[in-house]
């Protein structure tokens, strides 16, 4: 376990929702797996508040730590949008078991929104490492332009064959042309789109309510509890 005092080094707008943060790191690489969360405390109005983030960074980018967080009109985010370049955190991790199984495995990755998160460090560290994983990401958004980190994951999907992202679009303004799917996910589109889901590891990530409607789904089509790893972002209603 580390922990240290940091300074908000770089502030990256991911979409109107949706900010990075980027903190320096010293060493080479940072001490934490893709897909594990670290505790992040920063002061509101003079006090210290602590929150989780999962690491949106891959442990392979040099030089900087980020987490990836829907701005929400609560105390927490209001506070976070509102923090300039510079101002004092407190770093404290890495935790979490949701993490990659071995090299080489086939995994389905069923995500919403901002549960993205520690999928994209999974995939930035296979594509960075080379590693030989068989992954499918289902990715549900409710328009394009909330779909956070779209050209990096489709160009990622599109240098690596045995990786492939399904954009998932619930409205209600689906563009005109959309050429990906529309609705929610749910066991329809697992079946259409992951035909050998009985053969896969399941992630599932993103807040309370959307990990266990996927759980459920899957449950459904009678995936095995223990083929599937959840990420559950508590904290959102
Ligand atoms: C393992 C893990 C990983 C996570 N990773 C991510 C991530 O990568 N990205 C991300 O965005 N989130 C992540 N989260 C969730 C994150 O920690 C926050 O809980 C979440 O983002 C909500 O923060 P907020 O600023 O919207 O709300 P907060 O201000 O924290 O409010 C949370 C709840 O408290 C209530 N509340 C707030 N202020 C008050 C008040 N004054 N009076 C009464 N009620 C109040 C709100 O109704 C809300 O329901 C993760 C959580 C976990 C557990």
């Amino acid at each position: 376990m580390w922990q240290f005092d940091s300074e908000f080094a770089e502030i990256i707008q991911r979409s109107p929702s949706v900010k990075s943060f980027r903190f320096p790191i010293r060493t080479r690489s940072a001490p934490y797996k893709p897909g594990q969360f670290f505790f992040l405390t920063i002061k509101i109005n003079g006090r210290p508040a602590v929150h989780h983030f999962s690491f949106s960074s891959s442990p392979t980018d040099q030089g900087y730590i980020e987490f990836t967080k829907r701005i929400t009109q609560h105390d927490f985010s209001q506070a976070l949008d509102k923090m300039p370049v510079g101002s004092w955190a407190h770093l404290q991790g890495p935790q979490g078991n949701f993490v990659l199984p071995s090299n080489g495995s086939k995994i389905a990755s069923l995500t919403g929104g901002i549960g993205i998160t520690p999928v994209r460090s999974m995939l930035r560290y296979i594509a960075h490492q080379k590693l030989d994983y068989d992954m499918v990401l289902l990715f549900g958004n409710s328009s394009i332009e909330e779909i956070v980190f779209r050209e990096e994951l489709d160009e990622l999907a599109a240098s690596r064959p045995a990786i492939r992202v399904e954009h998932v679009l619930s409205g209600p303004n689906i563009p005109p042309g959309w050429k990906g799917k529309t609705g929610l996910i749910g066991k329809d589109l697992v079946i259409e789109l992951v035909p050998d889901y009985l053969a896969r590891l399941f992630l599932i990530s993103g807040p309370p309510s959307v990990v266990m409607t996927l759980v459920e789904q899957l449950s459904a089509l009678k995936v095995p509890q223990d083929h599937i790893m959840r990420d559950s972002f508590t904290g959102y209603d």
